[in-house]
């Protein structure tokens, strides 16, 4: 049996470069970087101006390309792009970016982070006049768009292009030769641009840029689309300007401590969130846990704000890999158990405060707060770094379905008692805003509260809902 993980999984992390020599070696390491938006498959296309390539497979990024280049066309311009399905299956026919050829235009290449809410409508209609779609993902959309665009100015076509794309996008194109990339006006997905030599990068997340020793130069603003070639950068801004709505889960969870995304750092923002967890739910116990490694810095600011002991309880095993084999079923929750150990000396007779991230579908909670009892806790406190997630997300996270949220049918003292803690808090709305860097009117906070920025289509709304 595959390892299941009860985690919340990202959509994608992009990356681009142009005006390097090293273009294709410098996006394997950025997609380094941005491994943990996603697992499940990883692709370069790598370009010299006059011919793109492409080199995808599932997998880790190491394991796709093994440290080797030679599949990648030597050249100074690339994109890459790390993934997890959440439109379309994990088949190989979705692996991205995306390479075509089209009529007239030459070669373009794209890779996506986030999710269309209009995809259904855009994808019958392009049917409807004869497109025909190579793969189940919304982002292959835009690439039928640019090909039908009966604008002039290739700029022109990816403007009118994206202009009819609804939801959460933080794209980087590779057209001929030119890097393009372009960030939803409500910014939902980060995105950042920075520069090596003489050379720009787009990328998903700042750590990436630190990888390479480039240098930050700024976010890629929501609304804009940038193009990058021989002339050097273009910006527009041609979109109606719409309320900045930041995915507040990327602080929580997603994103690198070590990023710095929509105006702040994400570690600092969890020590942060850390620090409002305990003055609002102070409890009593002996020492603070966190569940690593999401919640690692939001258990360092509970712990420095409440004068309570850290300590790293928990040890995570980072050598299983994606296809380990569950050896027998009548070893029952090995999986979970596999993952993370406890420390049975810290443990013993103590009264244990556990911070924990998120508690979306609550499948492996269970059994993780057990192995804490076995290690010989005397009481387990666990604390959420965040409300309760009772609301799907339609911008490109995969807790898609109302009825796989625990929270959403279930009272917090019936979660308590799932979970088989001694007491369980949730951070409020209010005190997770109070701990964001930036005005907390520019995030989007959907999944706990059902504010949604931007309406999805009503079919697949009702789906989710219903679920
Ligand atoms: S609904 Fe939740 S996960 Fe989705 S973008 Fe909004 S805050 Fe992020």
């Amino acid at each position: 049996m595959m390892m299941e993980n009860d985690r919340p999984k990202e959509a994608c992390g992009v990356f681009g470069i142009y005006g390097h020599q090293s273009a294709a070696e410098l996006t394997y390491l950025g997609l380094y970087a941005l491994q943990h938006r996603g697992e499940e498959s990883a692709g370069i296309v790598a370009a010299n101006g006059k011919k793109a390539k492409s080199y995808l497979g599932m997998g880790l990024v190491a394991d796709v390309f093994g440290g080797r280049f030679d599949k990648l066309l030597p050249g100074h311009l690339s994109i890459g792009h790390v993934r997890y399905s959440t439109t379309g299956s994990s088949a190989a026919r979705n692996i991205q970016p995306f390479l075509v050829d089209y009529a007239g235009g030459g070669q373009l290449a794209v890779a996506h982070n986030g999710n269309l809410v209009n995809s259904t409508q855009l994808r019958n209609h392009l049917e409807s006049l004869g497109s025909v779609f190579q793969s189940t993902m919304d982002s292959e959309i835009i690439i039928h768009l640019i090909a039908r665009s009966r604008k002039k100015d290739f700029a022109e076509k990816i403007v009118h292009s994206i202009s009819q794309l609804k939801g959460a996008y933080s794209f980087v194109f590779l057209a001929g030769d030119m890097l393009i990339a372009a960030r939803d006006p409500y910014g939902f997905r980060p995105l950042c641009l920075g520069k090596i030599d003489n050379a720009h990068i787009i990328a998903s997340e700042t750590c990436a840029l630190d990888l390479i020793g480039a240098e930050y130069l700024r976010d890629v603003e929501p609304g804009e689309v940038i193009f990058i070639d021989k002339n050097g950068l273009h910006s527009l801004t041609p979109f109606p300007k719409k309320k900045h709505s930041f995915c507040i889960f990327e602080y929580i969870y997603f994103a690198r401590p070590d990023s710095n995304i929509f105006g702040g750092n994400v570690c600092l923002t969890r020590k942060m969130i850390g620090r409002k967890m305990a003055l609002e739910m102070a409890a009593d116990g002996d020492l603070v846990v966190p569940v690593p490694d999401a919640a690692n810095y939001a258990a360092l600011g509970f712990a420095e704000e409440s004068g309570l002991p850290f300590e790293m309880g928990m040890v995570r095993n980072h050598y299983i890999g994606r296809t380990f084999i569950q050896p027998t079923q009548s070893i029952r929750d090995f999986q979970v158990r596999v993952k993370l150990s406890p420390i049975k000396s810290l443990f013993r007779g103590k009264k244990v405060v556990v911070i924990d991230d998120s508690i979306v579908r609550g499948t492996t909670g269970r059994t993780r707060m057990n192995t804490l009892r076995r290690a010989g806790a005397r009481e387990v406190h666990l604390r959420i770094s965040c409300p309760p997630h009772r609301f799907p997300c339609y911008y490109g996270i995969d807790f898609q379905a109302k009825g796989e949220l625990i929270a959403s049918s279930r009272e917090i003292e019936e979660i308590r008692q799932h979970l088989g803690v001694d007491s369980l808090e949730y951070l409020s709305l209010d005190g997770l805003l109070q701990a964001m860097p930036v005005d907390s009117k520019e995030f989007c906070t959907a999944c706990f509260n059902a504010d949604y920025p931007l309406k999805p289509n009503e079919e697949i709304a009702k789906h989710r809902l219903e679920e």
